[in-house]
């Protein structure tokens, strides 16, 4: 009788193509992306989002993704994280301690999900409108301490064979306190190093590093322009010959910085600035058919209201209640192949969990040798 049961449990899975599935982390039936492109809103919260498609006069790209979820952002030192423990949970999946990039709470140095996808063949890939050796993009390619140590981040670029690098920071290479010429070190290391292009239709050999600016980029109403839309159409055309696939972390960076200022307008710009390159990313996604796209946040900045709006004329009424990051969950919008995964409140490590998953990638942190 029990041989029977089991029988007929045995055909039922069979027939309806269905195992059971081992743990939270091995969604056996879900499609695997080829490649993920993940954006991070620096301190871009619910609030953000909402005065900016209400500017916008009611349409933002990241809006057309089919699932959304919430991240907790805090960090292990601190209810209020920072941007460098706030991007080492998405690049390491490790809660870090505030102003630390890429090592965990007890300083051991995390494999970063760049990393683990450089070692397993695919292409990679780092954007952002500040300097590439701010916080954010950092923590995917830097171990350090402090994230202040510009100079000290800027030389770990050179220990991953990161494909393209777009973004400010400049300065870091090539006029150092050190005298050390990383823009040498990079051209030996066989990327072509374009300094700061007047346009970004770049097109080149597999490896390339763009310096947009010596520090940060301009805001977008001061001079950037699409940079980061362009340069993320670009980045893509590039990396997607890797038929492996890729991995690109792409910043809308200084929408932090309008918070923190209380400046509206500089918040909305940036980051319908940012959603342009979402679109840009969603367009190939949708044509492919093979690209996971996330696009989330680190923490929100300047505790943001939305009091009041008018979607017909695009204006809203709204209030700061702070000059500083808050503690408040903030959104995950997914599109393609895994998206579902995105759902529901988790912790913002998880999204370094079900990325390496999804690419299959193995998801552990390895003690590398500490960086100086
Ligand atoms: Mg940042
Ligand atoms: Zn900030």
């Amino acid at each position: 009788m029990k041989a029977g049961i089991h029988t007929f449990f045995a055909l039922f899975f069979i027939l309806i193509g269905y195992i059971p599935s081992p743990g939270y982390c091995s969604p056996t039936d879900t499609v695997k992306p080829r490649n993920i492109i993940l954006f991070i809103g620096d301190g871009m919260g619910v609030a953000h989002i909402y005065a900016a498609y209400t500017k916008n006069k009611g349409f933002l790209h990241m809006m057309k993704c089919p699932y959304t979820g919430f991240i907790k952002t805090h960090s292990a030192s601190h209810y209020i994280t920072d941007s460098g423990a706030g991007s080492t949970a998405f690049s390491c999946g490790k809660k870090a301690n505030n102003y630390t990039l890429g090592i965990d709470k007890d300083s051991i140095t995390c494999k970063t999900i760049l990393e683990y996808a450089e070692e397993n063949g695919l292409s990679t890939g780092l954007i952002s409108t500040s300097a590439i050796t701010h916080a954010t993009p950092a923590a995917f390619i830097a171990h350090h301490e402090s994230r202040l140590q510009y100079e000290s981040i800027a030389a770990d670029f050179l220990n991953t064979d990161v494909d393209v690098l777009i973004g400010g920071g400049g300065q870091h290479f090539a006029n150092r306190a050190d005298g050390a010429d990383l823009i040498a070190q990079l051209q030996n290391k066989g990327y072509e190093v374009i300094l700061y292009p007047s346009s970004y239709d770049i097109d080149s050999s597999e490896k390339v590093v763009v310096f947009t600016a010596p520090l940060h980029n301009p805001r977008f109403s001061d001079g950037r322009g699409n940079m980061l839309p362009e340069a993320t159409e670009k980045a893509i055309s590039i990396l997607n010959r890797n038929e492996t696939g890729f991995f690109l972390m792409i910043e809308g960076s200084q929408i932090d910085w309008g918070g923190h200022n209380n400046d509206i307008e500089y918040v909305v710009e940036e980051l319908i600035d940012m959603d342009n390159a979402v679109g840009k990313a969603l367009d190939f996604a949708e044509k492919e058919g093979n690209t996971l796209v996330i696009i989330t946040a680190d923490h929100e900045t300047g505790g943001l209201v939305v009091k009041d709006g008018n979607m017909t004329t695009g204006t809203i009424d709204i209030e700061f209640t702070s000059v500083n990051h808050t503690g408040v969950m903030v959104p995950v919008f997914a599109f393609g192949p895994g998206a579902a995964e995105f759902s529901g409140v988790y912790e913002n490590t998880a999204v370094f969990d079900k990325m390496m998953n999804l690419l299959n990638l193995t998801n552990s942190c390895v003690s590398l040798t500490q960086s100086e």
